[in-house]
Order: C-alpha cells, then structure tokens, then sequence
C-alpha cells in the first residue's frame, strides 16, 4: 500500500534531500566536509533568524533539551517552565533528573502559556536564572506567544529558552528580534530530513550563563560544541550524511524564504481546520498553531481506532494523542515541513472515510470542500 506520513515528526523528505543523503558517505575531518558544514551553520542561522552560532548535535531533539539544562544551570539552580503539554512537561521532567526543583506553571490541556503567571513567577521568583518554554506544543496543538515572553524575560537577569522543534519552520519566530536566548530543534520536522539531528542557538547572555553552569555533561557540553566550528566540525564523529542532507534542505527552505514558508504553514493549517470544522469536528487547542492540528474525537469513538484504521486501512499515518489522558481523545494531522494543499486532502479525505465506516453521520466530501475552499480563498 502507498503510505502518506502525515505526522508531527518525523515528517516527509524532499526526494532531491533523500539523493544527497544516499551519496557515498565523506569523512568528516576534511575540506570536502568542512565546506558543507560551514554552508549548513549559514543556513541554519537563516532558519533560526539569528546571528548567533546554531550548535549542532548528532541525537534527537531531546539532546538538544538536556543540553539546555546541564550547560546553562547549577545543582541549586531555580527555573521556571511553562508545561502546555507533554513537551512542556519533558522541560521539568529532564531539570528534576538533574535534581533541580523548577517552578512549573502548567496550563490546562489546549491552552497557551499564559503569560501574566509567567510574569507573576519571575517576580515571586527574582533569582530564577532561565524560563522554558515550547513554541508549538505538538501534544495538543497549541501556539505560545514567544514574542510577548521574551520582551518580559529580556527584562530580567534570567534567559528565554524555547523547544521549537516542531515550531522551527512551521510557525513565526524570529530568535533575535524576539529576544530568545536558547532556541532548540530537531531535524525530523520543519527542516525536511530523517531524525538524528539536533540543534541549538545560544545568545551571549545565555553564554555568560554556560560559563559558569556546574551540573555535569560531556557529550552535550556546548563550549566544546562552539570551538568546534572555526575548524567547520564537530567536537565527535556527526551524522555525516544527515548534514549533507540537511545542506540540501536548507536549500530549499532559502529558495521559498522564511516569510513563505509561514504562510503555506498558515494556509494549510487553516484549510485543515476549515475540514475538520466541515465535519462537525471540534479542536482541543484554544489557540491553534501551525505545525498540526489537534481535533477532539467525537463521542463514542477512540483516537487510537481512528488513527490505525486510517493507517492500516488507507496508508495515512496521522497522530493519536499523548500519553494515557489524550491517548484516544484527540487526533493529530501534521501539517508540516514538506507538505503541500494535497497532503491536507488526503488526510481530510481518508478522516472522513473512516469516520463514515466508524458510524459517525457526516457529509461525505464536506470537509475536502471546505478545504479547497481555503485553498481557493473564496468567501464561503
Ligand atoms: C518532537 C518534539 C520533541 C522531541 O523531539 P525528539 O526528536 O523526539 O527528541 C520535543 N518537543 C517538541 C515540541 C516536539 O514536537
């Protein structure tokens, strides 16, 4: 069966991104390598909007979250998270295994960061050295206002830093501008090619932090990761081949431009919602994000039958939900990365089939109408 992978990471790979990464592997202490990585630390500083250095290490975007925690704090250290959801959550669960104490601020599921308590919490908590947040909470499709937290965040000693994994690409966000200290991400979502890589851009104000951040780290330690680059390598043996892929990703996300790539995530995330609304369907998210979309399953039904029946039945992988409380109540269709107006379609498409079979009264064809309506921009 042809098989659509419509999920929030990993996500699909361009077909000219999948040729460079099946090339003859390079070594990765030559010029040859070194003229790629110094094209790839160009574009990711494109992708990330900023002029800081985007460390890059081979592990999945978790990597990049521990290193967030052992390279910028101290045992003792106090922080702040923002936990929307599951990976809100993982900011406190990788902080309390470093046994440190954090002050989560968690919302309920579907809503944002809210960022008055965030501003409450920096000023009950004055020695708070950084705030964790996540630009797109895919556990329940939330956006955060990371603009709003780092203009409250830059105002104060601590530094801002944000799980963008599934965010980078999908959504707005301008590191510098917006005053983001630490921006982390994966490589198996908005930047087009398999998992295995990881990333991390660090401002000067987090540096200083870093400088004297005690708790323990090898693999992960930043300050080797950055005198790394001059010489255009990595302190140990990269992901040779997903960096060549990556170079040829970021070719791509150049030619469309970062401004682009928003808007089609917008369009896409709109049309989908635009279907599911069609169907009668409801989102959990109160403010919906770009990456993907969350939709509350309706009565009666359990998201793991949908989502494997659309799966095993249709070739669409879709998401279920997170852990034990969203598990079969919510779907999540992706719409990120290398994703077009078609893959939205298909996923519509295939919902609205197994839903049909799974008893559930709807129009067929309502909801991929009401999606090419969006793509049309006609008035409806
Ligand atoms: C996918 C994702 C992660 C986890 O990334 P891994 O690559 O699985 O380690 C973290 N945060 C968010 C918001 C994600 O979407």
């Amino acid at each position: 069966m042809k098989k659509y992978l419509l999920t929030p990471g990993p996500t699909p790979v361009p077909p000219e991104v999948l040729a460079k990464e099946g090339l003859p592997v390079i070594h990765h202490r030559t010029s040859a390598f070194g003229k790629i990585f110094e094209e790839v630390n160009e574009g990711l500083k494109y992708v990330f909007q900023t002029k800081n250095d985007v460390l890059i290490f081979t592990s999945s975007g978790t990597g990049a979250m521990e290193g967030s925690i052992t390279n910028l704090l101290s045992p003792q250290d106090k922080i702040i998270v923002s936990d929307t959801g599951k990976f809100g959550e993982r900011w406190w669960k990788i902080a309390k295994a470093y046994g440190l104490e954090p002050v989560v601020i968690k919302e309920n599921a579907g809503d944002s960061t809210d960022i008055q308590k965030i501003k409450k919490a920096l000023s009950e908590n004055p020695d708070a050295r950084a705030v964790y947040a996540t630009l797109t909470e895919t556990s329940t499709g939330v956006v955060n206002d990371i603009k709003a937290l780092g203009e409250i965040v830059s105002k104060t000693d601590a530094v801002l830093v944000v799980d963008a994994i599934s965010g980078l690409g999908a959504q707005e966000l301008r590191s510098d501008e917006w005053k983001v200290d630490v921006v982390v991400s994966g490589s198996q979502k908005g930047l087009m090619i398999p998992p295995g890589l990881a990333f991390a851009s660090v401002s000067e104000k987090a540096w200083k932090l870093v400088e004297n951040a005690k708790l323990p780290k090898f693999y992960f330690d930043w300050k080797q990761t950055r005198k790394s680059i001059p010489n255009k390598e990595t302190p140990y043996t990269p992901a040779v081949s997903l960096i060549v892929a990556l170079s040829e990703s970021l070719k791509i996300i150049k030619a469309e431009g970062m401004e682009n790539i928003w808007k089609r995530h917008q369009l896409l995330a709109d049309a989908t919602r635009a279907g599911i609304a069609a169907m009668g369907l409801k989102l959990l998210s109160k403010v919906p994000c770009n990456a993907v979309t969350a939709v509350l399953v309706p009565q009666g039904l359990s998201g793991s039958t949908i989502y494997k029946k659309m799966r095993d039945e249709y070739g669409v992988n879709i998401a279920a939900g997170q852990g034990e409380e969203l598990k079969d109540k919510i779907i999540r269709i992706a719409h990120l990365g290398y994703m077009e107006r078609f893959d939205i379609i298909i996923a519509l498409s295939a919902l609205e089939m197994c839903l049909i079979q799974l008893g559930y009264k709807l129009e067929l064809g309502s909801a991929v109408s009401a999606a090419e309506t969006v793509f049309l921009g006609i008035r409806s």
